[in-house]
């Protein structure tokens, strides 16, 4: 997976341009980063931030959309 660090330079250099000019992959690459911070709180056995958690579901609310 590209987001996890796994892709080639190349692979990443196509990917942050795609990013830039099209809105579902971008909106969706920032969900799934956002997805992470959470897990990784959870995992740390913090509190999640209530900012994180309206910034995910108002991100997932314009994808419904
Ligand atoms: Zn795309």
């Amino acid at each position: 997976m590209v987001i996890d660090g796994e892709a080639t330079e190349d692979q990443i250099k196509y990917l942050n341009e795609h990013i830039d000019e099209c809105a579902p992959c971008y909106n969706h690459y920032k969900i799934d980063k956002s997805v992470k911070e959470v897990i990784k709180h959870k995992l740390g056995n913090k509190t999640v931030p209530p900012a994180l958690l309206d910034n995910i579901k108002s991100k997932l609310g314009q994808q419904v959309k």
